[in-house]
């Protein structure tokens, strides 16, 4: 039977809770999305139509705190896709022990098919249609796939129009003018590059292994700039248009550069640097491979290919279950995305609290901060692994499972209320 994307998301929770002793209620919380919001978004193109757009907006779990999670504008997103988003920042936030609980967002829509002012209408129509259940102490939503800074600056603005008081700390992910954090930018990357580099013993890569990246948007980008900085060689990389590879390694300008006019692929050159098959870059002879495009690109027909020793997740959800036993089969090592992607939400809620004191901080002070969180939870959950045998996937649930119990038992469990 086909299973939805939440449901396969589901069998992470259930391998996990084996590992620890649960209450029952804990698991009849985290089993279903507390509230998942749908409207058509209509706004006026720029020849005077009008169109309308399918929008959502999914709170999870708030256990732990206000929800919090992207916003996606994709032609392809669906409302399974943001509900299982939502669940996995529920697990993320709980991994990273940020006062949070879990969401996301999701417009139907292909932004590059938009002009920029009508991408404005639209962002400022989403926040008119969900500025009910948004607020910076119910939901915050921040960027993610095809969402940037920009269009976080215009619904923050239109949030604040809405209630009538400037309002930063209801989105993430803004602009610094309008009180984003420095760092945020580079910082769902640079997380799981000091994840990675806490554990390069450990995980057996370091300075001159050969890296291919999958997908070249904000988290690509920038991953391949902090690697290629400190000694890796980037020998494959793709985007949406296809990808390109290059034995002797790719310079990370050079790709940064491509890409910002148009696409990687533009660096071919016919001889050393090759276009490949876009599914091809995952099977290519390299160390580490980082997924940074869009979920389930790892699956049950391509997953035999890799042969990398260590994949980090910088995407979320890249690695379908039947890909992540194949892989766990042949000794890859896995750093999952609730782990290895946290650089971002744990950024946007130094940016929350920065908005929230009205006080900002040096981004030495962000950079140091992540660090110590990512290193600390990383090495919990390494740590975790060892003991117990398991993934570092499974012990990832685990370490966040045990946080969000002990917050939903906090408010009583049917054991209390019978005995
Ligand atoms: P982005 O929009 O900046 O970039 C997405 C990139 O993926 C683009 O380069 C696009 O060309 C490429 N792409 C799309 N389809 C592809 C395909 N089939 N094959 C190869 N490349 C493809 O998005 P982003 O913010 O970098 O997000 C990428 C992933 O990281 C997503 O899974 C997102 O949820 C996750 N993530 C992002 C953040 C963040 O702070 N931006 C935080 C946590 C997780």
């Amino acid at each position: 039977m086909h299973q939805s994307m939440l449901e396969q998301a589901l069998t992470r929770l259930e391998d996990a809770a084996r590992h620890l002793q649960l209450d029952q209620d804990v698991l009849e919380k985290l089993k279903y999305p507390r509230e998942t919001t749908k409207t058509r978004l209509m706004i006026r193109m720029d020849d005077g139509s009008r169109k309308s757009f399918m929008a959502w907006r999914c709170r999870y779990d708030d256990t732990r705190g206000p929800t919090k999670g992207g916003i996606r504008f994709h032609p392809d997103s669906t409302m399974d896709e943001v509900e299982t988003l939502a669940f996995w920042m529920t697990f993320k936030c709980a991994v990273m022990n940020l006062p949070y609980g879990g969401g996301k967002g999701a417009v139907q829509v292909d932004p590059h098919l938009l002009s920029k002012a009508e991408l404005e209408r639209l962002s400022r129509a989403y926040m008119q249609a969900f500025a009910q259940i948004i607020g910076p102490e119910r939901d915050i939503p921040a960027p993610d796939v095809y969402t940037n800074a920009m269009i976080m600056g215009w619904m923050a603005d239109e949030y604040s129009s809405i209630v009538g008081k400037v309002s930063p700390a209801v989105i993430t992910g803004k602009p610094i003018a309008l009180g984003g954090s420095l760092g945020r930018d580079d910082a769902t990357a640079r997380g799981g590059f000091y994840l990675l580099r806490h554990l390069e013993e450990q995980l057996g890569v370091g300075p001159g292994s050969t890296v291919a990246i999958q997908g070249f948007g904000n988290a690509g980008t920038h991953m391949a700039r902090l690697l290629a900085d400190v000694g890796y060689k980037i020998v494959a990389v793709s985007d949406s248009k296809g990808a390109i590879h290059a034995r002797d390694g790719l310079d990370a300008a050079a790709l940064i550069e491509a890409k910002r006019t148009g696409s990687v692929t533009k660096l071919a050159d016919g001889g050393a640097v090759r276009v490949i098959d876009a599914d091809a870059l995952i099977g290519v002879e390299c160390d580490l491979l980082v997924p940074a495009a869009l979920e389930d690109l790892i699956h049950e027909g391509n997953a035999d290919t890799v042969k990398a020793r260590v994949v980090i997740e910088l995407a979320n959800g890249p690695v379908t279950p039947e890909a992540d036993e194949i892989l766990g089969r042949k000794g890859v090592i896995i750093l999952p995305d609730i782990l290895a992607n946290a650089g971002g939400v744990t950024v946007s809620y130094f940016e929350w609290v920065q908005n929230r004191q009205g006080y900002y901080w040096s981004v030495g002070e962000i950079h140091e901060r992540l660090k110590v969180s990512m290193e600390s939870e990383g090495a919990a959950i390494w740590e975790l692994a060892r003991q117990r045998g398991i993934s570092v996937r499974a012990a990832a649930y685990v370490h966040a499972l045990g946080r969000l119990s002990d917050a939903i038992e906090a408010h009583g469990t049917q054991q209390f209320f019978t005995s």
